[in-house]
């Protein structure tokens, strides 16, 4: 009998900067849930990531409720802990060493060119002189995460394909150089690559929602905040173009929260002639909305009620990782010779000492 194909590894993550929202849903929530079956799945709390905006001795202190957050977010939405690792990013110090060997395989130049550095270094109100070296090595460090688990699929959100791209640069480049040691990843982009944020702040919709730009509709929000956060959206106004309709954020909602295509259609249609007006998007959008967020909310309210379970997968899910990455990096290690040139300087010393013990 033949054993069973290993499953392929997928792994992908947030930054604990904030509570989950909508876009994290559409974008890559969904696919992690409906993939935790057939893959073996890790997913990585990021809080190193996070240190690339958050780095004062404060936001640190507020990182235990931001992770733990997140995880409640993740085990809300469907992730189950028992078929997928659940880490701590900065608890995996391997990934460190080997984010360090990968930067020295890309150009600068070629990192200055992503846009979501900018977009990040603006959400954290950083001016182009205080973007640190950090930052701009974001999909670096992320690069580290993927290549160090050996994954092959990495559903994100469009933002995050320029980085998945870095990450099968850096792959090919280091088997080109140096043997075949990792597999190539592959981003996985759903079919709301980009979910805009709603109007809560000054064109908060013109941006895709991001926890740290306070525009998103967060996974925890009450039903009465969820519909309030929808009426702040606008639509294209009575003489719109069909274009104008399909690019709106108003009907990207539509697009990606009504569950009936037919009627997702027929607003569109009479949203053209004048017949339907915002009101009733709104509704119809908050509608299944609901339908959607109420059993999450629910879930979430179960969880609470065992207090310290989160922690506990976050460290068994931490534990397995670090494993998995001392050997990668050992493999890394070995291919470019970094440790027959260590072992190579302990057997030189070893021998001198044991020649030094002969006698005259
Ligand atoms: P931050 O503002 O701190 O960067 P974020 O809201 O952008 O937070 P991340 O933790 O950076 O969230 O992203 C986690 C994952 O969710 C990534 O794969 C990212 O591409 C995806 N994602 C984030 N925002 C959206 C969005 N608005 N639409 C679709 N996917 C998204
Ligand atoms: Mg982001």
């Amino acid at each position: 009998m033949t054993a069973p194909a290993a499953k392929k590894r997928l792994l992908t993550g947030d930054r604990p900067t904030g509570p989950l929202h909508l876009g994290h849903l559409v974008g890559t929530l969904h696919n992690r849930v409906a993939m935790q079956d057939d893959h073996d799945c890790w997913l990585i709390v990021a809080d190193l990531h996070s240190l690339t905006t958050r780095s004062r001795r404060e936001q640190i202190g507020e990182l235990p409720e931001l992770v733990h957050e997140v995880v409640l977010d993740l085990l809300s939405v469907g992730i189950d802990p028992e078929r997928s690792t659940i880490y701590l990013q900065s608890g995996v110090p391997a990934v460190y060493d080997l984010a360090i060997l990968l930067q020295m395989l890309i150009p600068v130049n070629r990192l200055r060119l992503i846009p979501t550095i900018q977009d990040m270094a603006r959400n954290a109100g950083l001016n182009d002189d205080e973007v640190p070296l950090g930052l701009l090595g974001y999909p670096v460090l992320q690069a580290a995460d993927i290549l160090m688990a050996r994954a092959e699929v990495v559903p994100v959100g469009g933002d995050n394909e320029a980085h998945v791209a870095i990450a099968v640069e850096l792959a090919e480049h280091f088997n080109d150089l140096y043997g075949p040691v990792f597999p190539i990843p592959q981003a996985m982009v759903s079919s709301t690559p980009t979910l805009p944020g709603v109007d809560v702040i000054p064109d908060g919709s013109q941006r895709k929602m991001s926890k740290s730009a306070g525009n998103s509709i967060r996974l925890k929000d009450s039903a009465d905040e969820v519909a309030q956060k929808i009426r702040t959206l606008k639509g294209p106004g009575g003489d719109a173009t069909p274009e104008a309709v399909e690019s709106s954020p108003l009907f990207a909602f539509v697009d990606a929260f009504v569950g009936d295509k037919a009627l997702a259609s027929a607003l569109k249609y009479d949203y053209l002639r004048g017949k339907v007006r915002d009101e009733a998007v709104h509704e119809a959008v908050t509608a299944d909305l609901e339908a959607l967020l109420a059993p999450i909310r629910a879930r979430r309210a179960e969880l609470k009620a065992d207090p310290g379970r989160i922690e506990e997968i976050v460290v068994d899910g931490t534990i397995r990782a670090r494993e998995v990455a001392y050997q990668t990096l050992n493999k890394v290690r070995d291919a470019m010779g970094l440790e027959s040139l260590w072992n190579g300087l302990v057997e030189t010393t070893q021998r001198r000492a044991e020649a030094r013990k002969r006698p005259y």
